[in-house]
């Protein structure tokens, strides 16, 4: 696929126009701002200089556009091409709860409504509602999602069908104190880490995963850990969401935060996605710094369920690696993560009274190429020759976009993830104008649509 004549979110998330995008064999294999076939029938080649900032990609093997066809031409004409986004936390399965509990405190919207619908779910129920998530999230751009749920292998199953990335986790509720291979989640963990880390080319990835702090106790949290770097596997984990967390942790751990107790047991020597991460203090941060800890970001949960605001621009200043997810769909209450960049970008200014925090360079960032590196995918996340054509095209001839004065920050204050006319993932498409080639998207919804009013007739 060529993109013609293009408008291209570039590597420094600044907007550049008249560019051509070739994409072979699932990778970005040219960008310039000249027609690749013009440089064919000149007889020259059409490498651009290796970028700063990130670590180099290899470029594919016999991919040069001098001799390459590029198939379907994709004309750029008020068209914006980007990174695809990437959600680093998510509860996929979810989708069967939107609009089931709400305006409820949070004890109440977990324990009275949460727990008893998710004990009712099926293995076809979660396949289902990841099935829907992955439809929505490709139609407003998102490729890619972090996911910790029951029945990770039916999610697998959707995310295989639907050509999406996912990096799949199962649940865990640890409260006896007994090694962890004694409970039944070890077994199911090591089936899933067999069948599907690495699947489909590397789409799929397993983590392990520590819901939290709160729901695992010591003994099982070391021996997870412990399995993660035996395996070699990241580790998706909630973290300081709360401040009853923060301060039932300090009362269970001899004053230790979240952080620190996590820190102490070694669980950040582990690549680890931690989500929330709203009530955190200096000490805490500078040890996320430290670690290269992701923190993922989920602005429209944490408003939604009243929990506070992320100290997110300092954690920027600190160097923090800071992403986005929509977290489940109880909390937020949808997968379109434009709205949640949006947030990110808009929040923390009222938060902290200071128009400056949050740049929409560095929400565009999190939203993509951090989101990606999160997942270990450092391939992938930005438009460059070598990176994996994971990429979402948007539509900016609508009212929203003029005039172009600066389109990151249109994009970012003005755009919206209905924009998308395009989604890509390794090259092949999940949605293009209305269409999910992937996904039967009405028989998803009528499935989810009936499973949620069965389990609302069971409870
Ligand atoms: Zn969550």
């Amino acid at each position: 696929m060529l993109f013609a004549d293009v408008s291209v979110l570039d590597e420094h998330f600044a907007v550049k126009p008249h560019q051509w995008v070739a994409v072979q064999g699932g990778v970005i294999t040219y960008v310039g701002d000249s027609d690749p076939r013009g440089a064919m029938a000149a007889g020259c080649g059409a490498a651009t200089a290796p970028a700063e900032g990130d670590s180099p990609v290899t470029p594919p093997l016999g991919a040069a556009p001098a001799t390459a066809d590029f198939g379907e031409v994709v004309d750029g004409a008020g068209r914006l091409l980007m990174p695809a986004l990437y959600n680093t936390h998510a509860h996929s399965p979810m989708t069967l709860l939107r609009g089931y509990a709400e305006n409820l405190p949070l004890d109440r919207w977990l324990n009275e409504k949460c727990f008893p619908f998710e004990a009712k779910m099926t293995g076809d129920d979660c396949y289902w509602g990841t099935l829907l998530a992955c439809a929505e999230m490709a139609r407003f751009g998102v490729v890619s999602f972090s996911d910790m749920y029951y029945h990770a292998d039916r999610s697998a199953q959707a995310v295989l069908e639907s050509g999406m990335k996912a990096n799949l986790s199962g649940a865990l509720v640890a409260f006896e104190d007994k090694p962890f291979s004694d409970y039944p989640e070890y077994a199911f963990m090591e089936q899933l880490g067999n069948e599907w880390n690495g699947a489909a080319d590397g789409r799929i990835r397993v983590d392990y995963n520590l819901h939290s702090e709160y729901l695992t106790n010591e003994t099982v949290a070391r021996d997870i850990v412990a399995l993660a770097k035996e395996k070699g596997l990241r580790m998706h984990i909630h973290l300081s969401e709360t401040a009853k967390e923060v301060e039932e942790c300090r009362g269970r751990h001899g004053g230790m935060s979240p952080v620190a107790y996590f820190e102490a047991i070694g669980l950040f020597e582990v690549p680890t996605t931690a989500a929330h991460c709203v009530w955190v203090d200096e000490a805490d941060m500078d040890i996320l710094a430290q670690r290269g800890v992701f923190v993922a970001n989920n602005p429209a949960s944490n408003l939604k369920l009243g929990i506070g605001f992320a100290p997110i621009p300092r954690m920027f200043e600190k160097g923090v690696n800071v992403c986005l997810g929509s977290d489940g769909m109880a909390s937020n209450n949808n997968h379109n993560l434009f709205h949640d960049m949006y947030l990110q970008a808009m929040v923390y200014k009222g938060a902290t009274l200071d128009p400056t925090a949050v740049t929409p360079q560095q929400a565009l960032r999190a939203a993509t190429r951090t989101g990606a590196l999160s997942q270990g995918r450092d391939d992938c996340g930005l438009v460059r020759e070598g990176m994996r054509a994971d990429l979402c095209l948007l539509d900016v001839t609508g009212p929203s976009w003029c005039p172009a004065t600066d389109m990151a920050c249109n994009l970012v204050y003005a755009g919206h993830g209905s924009d998308v006319v395009m989604t890509l993932c390794d090259g092949q498409v999940l949605y293009a104008q209305g269409n999910f080639p992937t996904i039967d998207l009405e028989r998803a919804k009528a499935e989810c649509a009936a499973r949620t009013k069965r389990i609302l007739g069971e409870l």
